[in-house]
């Protein structure tokens, strides 16, 4: 049964990079202006428009740190003091980043 699941990633990830590269070329070669366009989307996506964030919602992503307690610099999660893997210089690392 695993090798079954095997092989189908393999082709699955050729593909991705083989469609990712397809994609890039195409791109280069119709006019330079669609790189433009894909960031103004992007930001517009952003903005959101019409879009209300609540207070509430901040609030909710913003969780406050306590004393005991520290942002990963990697997954960017607060942890307790507990879960502290390593400290070197100011780049705290929880223990499931740090495994
Ligand atoms: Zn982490």
């Amino acid at each position: 049964m695993a090798t079954d699941y095997d092989s189908p990633r393999k082709t699955d990830d050729d593909l991705g990079e083989d469609s990712l590269q397809e994609l890039q070329a195409r791109r280069a070669d119709k006019s330079s202006g669609t790189i433009d366009i894909d960031e103004t989307e992007l930001a517009e996506s952003l903005e959101l428009p019409g879009a209300d964030l609540s207070n509430e919602e901040l609030s909710l992503r913003v969780i406050p740190r306590q004393a005991d307690e520290f942002t990963c610099s990697r997954c960017f999660l607060v942890h307790h003091r507990s879960q502290l893997a390593s400290d070197k210089g100011g780049q705290q690392v929880c223990r499931e980043c740090a495994a």
